[in-house]
């Protein structure tokens, strides 16, 4: 455990001048305010902000970030104000202990809305102040180090939290040191067995790989020496098991087909210098076509920069070689923390383009996003860390997250060439709209006037930008229809109750509008075209009870409205609408939501609500208008109900016995199989099968016990083919 002296002697090792003083106060005051206070490994509170500050310290900050790493909880934690910090250590302080205080006492409407609030505060407060996430990113880690005490299902949560949302942000700051450990640990949480099982293949590998890789080091001193090109280091290195996991789950390879599980790194002094490597690395050994990339040119946007290569050894071993000068390194493995700590004066009141760029822009593009559940979609979609590069026709570079479709690379130019676009060239070739592009691309976009972006594209596009404004473009048309839509009926109803609309006075509306929180009375019909409100209940509100007499229903349309309207008994596997008893409920096909599972629900026109579990594709995909999105909820009674289907996507070794290893493992905790098949190919087996589920607890269990045999790699709930949301 870290003492703070050494704490004071690290930071004073770096920076003499520092204030040392306003460090021991915070020490002082953060050990007074965390007394008593246990973490869960049951060790004093007083180690976590002490070991936060060390990690900031490590990283080299100056004391303002230092001492709030040791204030960081306190705000949050125990009794002490925003105003106490600001008054005893400043508002520089103050600031950064503000920007990572999550707040818990306002009242949210769900725990989403919550989060995604308090990430738009850390976020509007680390434009002002980077330290402010370099706390947090400290943090994190720090929380992730000491993951083990945590109970389950918080641990599960703060892993899958620093997957999506910090170790990104540490990748966009070009903090590569932090975000792998936060990954390697997320990964390790999640997926224990996993995990292990990859660890030790990977070892077996390296060991067999160690000899190949002395050699290859051995030869390249050698030719680098000859030619008197200086070199700092040359080391082996092996991939990160995170990533080899993501690249086996994308590519359904085996981990013998990962040919750069290994790469060689030359550090060396200058840029020409790593030119100079790269030409005698090519003249020692045959490239890979394809496999050289320049960032040094061209440095990705977080400003890693290197060479990569890839050449195949003597032994016909394909291998990746890294080079790059020590300042580049130092900046590929620290970014933002390594870039500030050079600069004169303080840190924090500079900025710097490259890393705030993508920040500013992803707060821009966020600013009309008031969902919460949108917000966080989007949120992920933006810190996703794998990008592309491409061009446009004249040489622009637009870089796009992997998986980017032509119409991504459209808004990407332009909002009107994205809503007008009807195809594209890509590299001379003509494409269709959902194309995905690949790095290096020169894309040239076709566009029609008059044409309009299509729901569909929502089920390709990657970007935030380009769904936020496909969404937005469709949200208006949809209005307008669905006003039209509200107007007729509410029109119908009227008439039956002997209501002229015309005759309702402008204040009547005025009153109901503003009543049910908006501004113009075109959302009250807007409702009443979704069927969030019934026809009768507006006009109840706007007409007084007495005047209205009810006529006999008086056609088709108007009693094809009410039997939609009417509820049907019992609903559908008794999930309640919160608020609204009349409305007709039923599960999506898309996502097969089952009981106990968490579900939201989705108005859609005329046909009642769809009820789509919470992570489903299509929710985020499709349900573009957050105002028909309902809250719904599973009837807590004790009936009994028909079991549900649900389908299992099974990735095992490809070894005999494990078709009855797994189903008689299934079968042992009383579970129905309905369908079971396998495909093998390459290595590897795929087993799906179809099985009768009670709720998502018996799920749970089925998929940890089937996890847990040995040979099987991933168990997956996969869904039947995606349906329209409307
Ligand atoms: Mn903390």
């Amino acid at each position: 455990m870290i003492r703070f002296e050494d704490l004071v002697d690290k930071v004073r090792s770096y920076s003499p001048e520092a204030d040392l003083e306003l460090l021991r106060r915070a020490y002082v005051f953060s050990a007074r305010e965390h007394k008593g206070q246990l973490r869960h490994s049951g060790e004093p509170y007083l180690i976590h902000p002490l070991e936060v500050a060390n990690l900031l310290a490590d990283m080299r900050l100056d004391v303002v970030a230092v001492a709030a790493g040791l204030l960081h909880d306190v705000v949050e934690d125990t009794l002490t104000t925003m105003d106490r910090v600001r008054e005893l250590f400043g508002p520089e302080v103050a600031h950064v202990v503000e920007g990572v205080t999550k707040l818990s006492s306002l009242p949210f409407s769900s725990k989403e809305a919550q989060q995604a609030e308090n990430f738009r505060r850390m976020f509007l407060a680390m434009v002002d102040d980077i330290r402010v996430i370099l706390v947090k990113l400290a943090d994190r880690l720090h929380n992730m180090r000491t993951l083990g005490h945590v109970p389950d299902d918080k641990r599960e949560r703060i892993a899958r939290e620093t997957l999506d949302i910090y170790a990104p942000i540490a990748h966009r700051l070009g903090m590569s040191k932090v975000k792998n450990e936060l990954e390697e640990l997320a990964f390790k949480a999640l997926e224990p067995q996993v995990f292990e099982d990859l660890r030790d293949k990977v070892e077996q590998r390296r060991r067999a790989t160690q000899g190949l890789i002395e050699e290859l080091r051995e030869t390249m001193l050698a030719k680098l020496a000859e030619a008197q090109v200086p070199v700092l280091l040359i080391d082996g290195r092996i991939k990160r098991l995170y990533s080899i996991y993501l690249k086996l789950k994308r590519q359904r390879i085996d981990l013998d087909q990962v040919y750069d599980l290994v790469a060689l790194r030359v550090i060396t002094t200058s840029v020409r210098d790593c030119y100079a490597v790269l030409g005698i690395v090519h003249q020692t050994w045959s490239p890979v076509p394809d496999r050289i990339k320049d960032f040094i040119a061209m440095p990705r946007p977080n400003g890693y920069q290197s060479l990569h290569t890839s050449v195949i050894s003597d032994r016909g071993l394909p291998f990746e070689i890294q080079i790059r000068s020590e300042e580049m390194h130092r900046i590929a493995e620290e970014g933002i923390a390594a870039h500030w700590k050079y600069k004169e004066g303080r840190i924090g009141a500079q900025r710097d383009e490259q890393y705030f760029k993508w920040l500013r822009q992803l707060l821009e593009w966020q600013q009309e996003v008031r969902d919460p559940h949108e917000f966080i979609a989007n949120l992920k979609i933006d810190l996703y860390p794998e990008e592309i590069y491409c061009f446009t026709p004249g040489g622009e570079l637009k870089e796009l997250p992997r998986d980017a479709s032509v119409v991504d690379f459209a808004y990407a130019v332009h909002t009107d060439v994205g809503h007008r676009c009807v195809g594209g060239r890509v590299n001379g070739k003509m494409v269709p709209l959902r194309h995905q592009l690949r790095n290096g691309d020169i894309v040239e976009i076709l566009t029609q006037s008059g044409h309009k972006p299509s729901r569909d594209w929502l089920t390709f596009v990657t970007t935030s930008r380009a769904r936020n404004k496909i969404r937005h473009f469709i949200q208006l048309e949809e209005k307008t229809r669905s006003v039209e839509l509200g107007r007729k009926l509410f029109e119908k109803e009227a008439r039956r109750y002997d209501v002229n609309p015309k005759n309702i006075p402008a204040e009547a509306w005025q009153r109901v509008s503003s009543e049910s929180g908006s501004q113009r009375t075109d959302d009250l019909l807007a409702a009443v075209g979704w069927g969030k409100l019934t026809a009768r209940l507006l006009l109840g509100k706007l007409v007084p009870n007495e005047q209205l007499q009810e006529k006999p229903p008086d056609g088709a349309f108007v009693a094809a409205v009410r039997k939609v309207l009417r509820p049907r008994a019992g609903g559908e596997d008794k999930i309640r609408v919160r608020g609204a008893d009349d409305l007709l409920v039923f599960r999506a096909k898309c996502c097969n939501p089952i009981r106990g599972e968490k579900i939201v629900g989705y108005i859609t026109r005329g046909k009642g609500v769809s009820v789509h579990s919470a992570s489903c594709r299509n929710v985020t995909n499709l349900l573009y208008d957050p105002e028909r999105r309902i809250e719904v909820e599973w009837d807590t009674g004790e009936d009994t109900h028909a079991p549900y289907t649900v389908r299992l996507s099974i990735q095992v070794e490809d070894r005999r016995g494990m078709l009855a290893a797994i189903s008689s493992q299934v079968s042992a905790i009383n579970t129905n199989i309905r369908t079971m098949e396998a495909t093998t190919d390459q290595e590897q087996g795929y087993i799906e099968m179809t099985l009768e589920i009670q709720d998502v607890k018996h799920l749970d269990k089925v998929i940890r016990l089937v996890k847990a045999l040995p040979g099987v790699l991933t168990v997956e709930r996969t869904s039947s083919a995606a349906e329209r949301a409307s």
